[in-house]
């Protein structure tokens, strides 16, 4: 009603009587035959678009405004009707036209309101898209629902999920709160709400493993799948790896690398991997991919490579989903472009973070980053009473050593120094440049004994390996300190402490030592000069 008397529709219905008043006026100049027909045709044509909108009572007063007209112009004017058939006639045009109206009132109203119904329920599954403040990461699985065929699916009944996005998916799709479920309206909050929760989820993670989990999680839960996996591709190496290797059958790095060089890719991965498309179980077997390799494989539902512009940073691999239609293919599409923004902004984090901690010159951890990994063995070393050695070193008269041969000569042999730590140290040592020419390694699970060994082998590496630079074989050598994690050594700063006591003494005794802080065997331990090593 409000709508019907706005000022715009007083003055549409104003114009539009008036129109009619002006024809109806003209045609009375006639026969009152032809005026009575033609008021009668020019109101139905009215009738008929003012119903047409849904507007019943615009069009009610219309036929009652039409009735009193074409009854006034019948009885006005001088024709030879009778009052009584001047009436008889207009209210049959009347009753008429109000049947007519009312039937197309009643269709047109029933057509705009579920336009309406449509058109509320997608603003407001967008409104609760866009208002939803999901946790950064929600693990769990989401029932089956939406269009998916299953009955039970969309059964009221059905067990709530108890993930928040889980509950705003079937919040959405619950019956009772929306009696119209167009599937095409599903879709696209289905799709709209997909693409938040990839977004928000994938772009705050950086961690890698903890991000490699969300994309998993997600993909279950957006695509509907059992089971997805994430392969990654090293561009160095020219092979994919399973961002979560298997638990159960762990492989020693040396056999893995056996079994990766003679394991083949498989077609399809190298298939995704040239076409840099979407490749479905469903186009394969329908014959939409034309590739002979493809049939002797047994083919997930889906892989889609990860690509950050033409870079190549792994393929996501769909089993088991449930529905393989265009609006599977378009979120895996959409899963895939930010899996792998997340992945390779993780991997850019990553090193970046590594180029912070790293020296840029010997590539060993810095000084800071060196003392929180310290830390972190010593609560790891006593927390399960294990052994932790420290070496401490430093270049015995490097100073000189730079005056006479240069910095230039001197970053060489800092460098050269590194690689023989990397060498000679396991790899499971911490490595760090604790200062200008001060080398620092921590050594979890080795003993003191085992620590002297080490530094002995690295004392006496660098004492007969010259360094050769322009053409020059320079020699260089270094002195040593050892010491142990336990009493008085508690912590990482006294470690520190007491390695750089027995690295001075070291100096003192004469410099290309090793001198060891063993509180339990005071002596200073010497080993003989044994091994040769090779440069990593
Ligand atoms: P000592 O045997 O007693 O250790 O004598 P030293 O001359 O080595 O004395 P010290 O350890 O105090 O000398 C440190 C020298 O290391 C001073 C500096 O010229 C040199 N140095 C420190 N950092 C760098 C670097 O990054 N590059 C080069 N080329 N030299 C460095
Ligand atoms: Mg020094
Ligand atoms: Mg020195």
């Amino acid at each position: 009603m409000l709508d019907f008397l706005s000022e715009r529709t007083i003055a549409r219905h104003m114009l539009t009587l008036g129109g009619i008043a002006i024809t109806m006026s003209s045609l009375g100049a006639m026969h009152p035959w032809i005026a009575g027909c033609g008021s009668f045709l020019v109101m139905t044509i009215v009738v008929g678009i003012v119903a047409l909108r849904g507007d019943g009572r615009a069009a009610a007063l219309i036929v009652a405004v039409a009735a009193m007209l074409s009854s006034g112009v019948c009885w006005y004017s001088d024709g030879d009707l009778s009052l009584v058939l001047a009436l008889f006639v207009s209210m049959f045009g009347t009753v008429i036209m109000g049947l007519l109206s009312a039937i197309v009132c009643k269709t047109s109203h029933n057509r705009l309101q579920k336009i309406n119904d449509l058109e509320t329920q997608q603003l407001e599954l967008v409104r609760k898209v866009y208002d939803y403040d999901g946790s950064t990461c929600l693990s769990g699985e989401i029932p089956i629902f939406g269009l998916s065929s299953s009955p039970e699916a969309a059964s009221p009944s059905a067990e709530k999920p108890d993930t928040a996005f889980g509950q705003l998916l079937s919040e959405l799709v619950e019956p009772s709160a929306s009696p119209v479920i167009n599937p095409d309206v599903f879709d696209f909050a289905m799709l709209l709400l997909s693409m938040q929760q990839i977004g928000h989820r994938l772009s705050s993670e950086l961690k890698f493993d903890a991000l490699v989990s969300a994309i998993l999680d997600t993909t279950k839960e957006v695509l509907r799948c059992q089971h997805a996996e994430l392969h990654l591709w090293n561009a160095r190496e020219e092979r994919f790896s399973n961002a979560v290797p298997s638990e159960t059958a762990p492989l020693p790095d040396s056999m893995r690398a056996v079994l990766i060089q003679a394991a083949p890719l498989p077609a399809s991965f190298a298939w995704v991997m040239q076409q840099r498309r979407i490749l479905t179980q469903r186009d394969v077997l329908a014959g939409k991919v034309k590739a002979a390799d493809l049939s002797g494989e047994t083919l997930p539902k889906a892989i889609a490579p990860l690509l950050v512009g033409n870079d190549l940073v792994g393929v996501l691999v769909v089993h088991d989903a449930e529905d393989e239609g265009p609006t599977f293919i378009r979120m895996l599409h959409i899963l895939a472009n930010h899996c792998a923004l997340s992945l390779k902004n993780s991997q850019l984090f990553r090193t970046i973070q590594e180029m912070g901690r790293r020296d840029g010159l010997t590539g060993l951890l810095h000084h800071a980053p060196f003392l929180d990994e310290l830390e972190r063995l010593v609560d790891e070393a006593q927390a399960h009473n294990q052994p932790l050695t420290l070496v401490m070193s430093d270049l015995d008269h490097f100073k000189d050593f730079n005056d006479n041969h240069g910095h230039q000569a001197g970053d060489k042999v800092l460098q050269e120094v590194a690689k023989w730590w990397r060498a000679i140290m396991p790899d499971h040592a911490v490595l760090g440049r604790y200062g200008g020419e001060e080398f620092i390694g921590a050594l979890p699970g080795e003993s003191l004994s085992r620590g002297t060994e080490l530094a002995e082998m690295l004392r006496s590496a660098l004492a007969s390996h010259p360094v050769s630079h322009n053409g020059i074989q320079l020699h260089v050598t270094a002195s040593f300190g050892v010491t142990e994690l336990g009493n008085p050594a508690t912590n990482a700063t006294r470690l520190i402490r007491l390695a750089d006591k027995a690295l001075y003494r070291a100096k003192n005794d004469g410099r290309n030592l090793v001198e060891t802080h063993d509180p339990l065997r005071p002596e200073i331990a010497m080993l003989a000069e044994t091994s040769q090593f090779s440069l990593r």
